[in-house]
């Protein structure tokens, strides 16, 4: 067989880089670049060169699992069904909940968002955006109405100030940071704000290095400062948003002055006057920000804070500007547009509202109603209820997620998910919450699917198969499909192939409403709100009013006062925890870990202390120390470096055998319901030898 090319859109981070995948012998065996995409022109980060390594792996899933006392046994994909069909029918609607997931395409997440609400009827589906960016949806559909990044990625390298909070974007979304680079080239300043001094950090003008948690306070204060210079943009408030007086009022108080927070944050005066000066007297400020601003019992007063500050400088709706939440997953964005959260259908269409549950009831035609207009448990809810209200959840359907290891506080989560009489996880290996289940069902990685996905920038892009799928592996919508046709819905999942499910999409979500395969089929794709099939979607949001959904398309400012942590350092737990992800690897480490190349780059975690700190307390760069939180205690090396801020330690998540949510804490924050990864209280100790 001839070696072909297969152009695809890499797996990992959000930045939804275009790649071409090398197949032999109709295997894939390489990674090659794709010069024509808009988003990277051919370049790749280290994670996407060996984007391939994984595929073939000896571990992947390839026959249908049953756990017979204990012990899985191979079963076929009938036996498997009709075991899923039985059990699942006999709860009640408000007994299941269903976990999609940012790692499958669109046309999946579509599939088991309607499968929840109308095969299983069920108001309780979520997925791992919970964990990452509940805070950006929130906040910025509070105060712009709508929940994604503002601008594109090309436009960043427009920016005359780019203000990183929160993101270490040179690491974690390396062809985004590319932009950053090209922005500075044009002579752009760069202020980054980060406990850690980041590889980003070490290419700012201004790095301002903070004690996690601390960020309305330093919002806050920056506007102060702004104001007092006259440095606001008085007709881009007057003209285009409302409540300035109640966010004047807040962020006047003498409680915000540079000197009060330099106390709070860390951060000294004058670094704070300067970030203010140079963010609002640019003439196009971009800020950029991720999961430290979001994973935080004030995640969505965060992200409401970067709002106010872009508002207030008019920093939004123009090329350079906009406030840009960097998804962390490859289709985490488009799992959120899919519906996959417990509050709205496809396109943001809420649940809850009369019209649209029955433009779905209708469309969908299930003969037996569809799930009650209600909104359902977010993931973490999900986790306490069955912790806490043991038989109010007894079933759950897993597809592509790994909470056994991303959520806060992994002692509860285990113990939560211990309480469920029936798991099904679907997966392309036996994670670690695929071991604890009563099926698991082989699936098919991104290389042997169709399908598109849409990346931080809201550009919906294709992923392309390239080879079959091992043993009797199946793709994510055909299995969901197949169990739903077991459970007598095989009408409303009658399709033939993925672009059948987008077409229905389509049909159903004005924002992807002009969208069709032959459109996304070019390099550069489409971004969304795309609502015609004339329109050529759009690049940046809100350029002349807020989305129809504010209140006379206009932005709200709000008045956040500055909370600490549900968690701060005391004499027992003198440190503050901090957690994050290394450049070579990905989420829970399920395909990075397979990967030959990265694992051996980083293969382990460790835990970041800072040079001071680790003088007084004793401690040797890469010796095995505990560090313990009040939910437990792991042995992990230390990593003793003068890039962390006295007082901070930090760990990756990615890593089972020092898992960093062992020790993380799960207090929520109230509306996003995000836990806290970002601050807790932490102490760390000697192993002392037998
Ligand atoms: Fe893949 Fe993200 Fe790296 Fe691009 S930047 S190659 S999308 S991991």
């Amino acid at each position: 067989m001839a070696m072909k090319y297969v152009q695809t859109t890499c797996p990992y981070c959000g930045t939804g880089c275009s790649m071409n995948l090398v197949v032999n012998d109709g295997k894939v065996v390489g990674v090659a670049p794709y010069q024509r995409s808009p988003v990277n022109e051919g370049k790749l980060c280290p994670k996407g060169v060996y984007a391939h390594e994984f595929i073939n792996s000896e571990d992947r899933l390839t026959t249908p699992l049953i756990k017979k006392d204990g012990k899985f046994v191979e079963a076929s994909w009938d036996e498997a069904y009709d075991l899923i069909a039985q059990k699942l029918k006999s709860y009640k609607p408000s007994e299941l909940a269903v976990l999609a997931s940012a790692r499958v395409s669109n046309e999946e997440n579509y599939a088991i968002m309607k499968f929840a609400r109308g095969a299983l009827k069920t108001t309780h589906i979520d997925h791992c955006a919970r964990l990452c960016h509940s805070s950006s949806v929130a906040g910025l559909a509070t105060t712009f109405g709508s929940g994604a990044m503002t601008n594109s990625i090309a436009d960043i390298a427009e920016s005359k100030c780019i203000f990183i909070i929160g993101s270490n974007t040179f690491e974690q979304h390396p062809l985004i940071g590319r932009s950053v680079a090209r922005a500075r080239k044009n002579g752009a300043k760069l202020i980054y704000a980060d406990p850690r001094l980041t590889a980003t950090g070490k290419q700012a003008d201004l790095y301002m290095q903070f004690r996690s948690g601390t960020d309305v306070a330093i919002f806050n204060a920056m506007m102060q400062e702004i104001i007092k210079n006259g440095w606001e943009d008085k007709e881009f408030i007057e003209k285009r948003c409302v409540e300035y007086e109640t966010l004047k009022g807040e962020v006047m108080k003498p409680e915000y002055s540079l000197e009060n927070v330099e106390k709070i944050s860390g951060i000294p005066a004058a670094q704070l006057k300067q970030a203010a000066e140079w963010y609002a007297t640019s003439g196009a400020s971009s800020l950029l920000f991720s999961m430290g601003i979001t994973q935080h019992t004030t995640g969505v007063d965060n992200v409401k804070s970067t709002a106010n500050l872009a508002m207030l400088t008019g920093n939004i709706g123009r090329p350079g500007t906009g406030v840009n939440p960097l998804r962390g997953q490859n289709n985490v964005q488009g799992a959120c547009d899919m519906g996959c959260l417990p509050v709205v259908f496809t396109g943001y269409q809420k649940v809850i509202d009369e019209a649209a549950h029955k433009k779905f009831a209708d469309a969908w035609g299930f003969p037996d109603g569809i799930c009650a207009p209600q909104n359902g448990y977010e993931v973490t809810i999900m986790m306490k209820t069955l912790a806490d209200n043991p038989g109010e959840l007894k079933g759950m359907y897993i597809m592509g997620e790994n909470p056994m290891l991303s959520d806060a506080n992994l002692t509860h989560v285990k113990h939560a998910m211990e309480q469920l009489e029936f798991l099904v996880v679907q997966d392309i290996f036996l994670t670690e919450t695929a071991e604890m289940a009563d099926v698991v069902l082989p699936a098919t990685c991104y290389a042997e699917k169709d399908g598109c996905q849409t990346s931080t920038e809201r550009r919906v892009q294709r992923f392309r198969k390239a080879q079959d799928p091992p043993g009797q592996a199946k793709v994510d919508w055909q299995i969901i499909a197949e169990v739903a046709a077991k459970m007598g819905y095989a009408e409303q999942f009658a399709w033939q192939s993925s672009e059948d499910i987008f077409k229905e999409i389509t049909s159903l979500t004005p924002s992807y409403g002009g969208m069709s395969y032959e459109r996304i089929n070019k390099p550069e794709a489409l971004q969304w709100p795309c609502p015609a099939a004339d329109h050529p979607g759009t690049p940046i949001l809100h350029t002349t009013a807020f989305a129809p959904a504010m209140p006379d398309s206009k932005g709200l400012m709000t008045a956040i006062p500055f909370k600490y942590p549900a968690e701060v350092p005391d004499a027992e737990y003198p440190f503050i925890l901090t957690t994050g992800r290394s450049l070579f690897h990905w989420h829970t480490g399920g395909m990075t870990r397979r990967s030959e190349s990265l694992d051996s780059e980083v293969p382990t975690g460790w835990i970041e202390i800072n040079v001071d700190d680790a003088k007084e307390l004793g401690i040797a760069d890469n010796e095995m120390i505990i560090a313990k939180t009040r939910r437990g205690q792991i042995n992990v090396p230390a990593r003793v470096t003068k890039d962390i801020m006295k007082g901070v330690m930090f760990m990756p998540f990615h890593f089972v055998e020092c898992a960093a949510n062992i020790l993380t804490n799960d207090a929520l924050d109230p509306v996003s319901k995000i836990p806290e990864f970002k601050a807790c209280a932490v102490t760390v100790e000697k192993i002392q030898e037998a």
